[in-house]
């Protein structure tokens, strides 16, 4: 009988900021990065221009310690 308990991500595994490319399209600087954000409905991750802090988009965080990448929204 097994009784596992999967530890609850408190926190996701990558804290760092990531640069992205791209533009922003409120301020058009190439100022993106992309970090995790806790939110009332749990971790997701933002990608947010540093100039003005317009949120470009978030995703929720996926536990699979993978994130797609977004360039491919972006389009760079
Ligand atoms: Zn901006």
């Amino acid at each position: 009988m097994s009784n596992f308990s999967f530890p609850r991500p408190k926190a996701p595994p990558v804290q760092a900021r990531e640069p992205v490319e791209g533009r922003c399209p409120e301020c058009n600087a190439e100022s993106l990065m992309r970090y995790p954000v806790l939110s009332e409905r749990g971790w997701f991750v933002a990608v947010k221009c540093q100039q003005c802090l317009h949120s470009v988009s978030r995703e929720k965080w996926t536990r699979l310690g993978h994130v797609r990448l977004m360039t491919d929204a972006i389009g760079g």
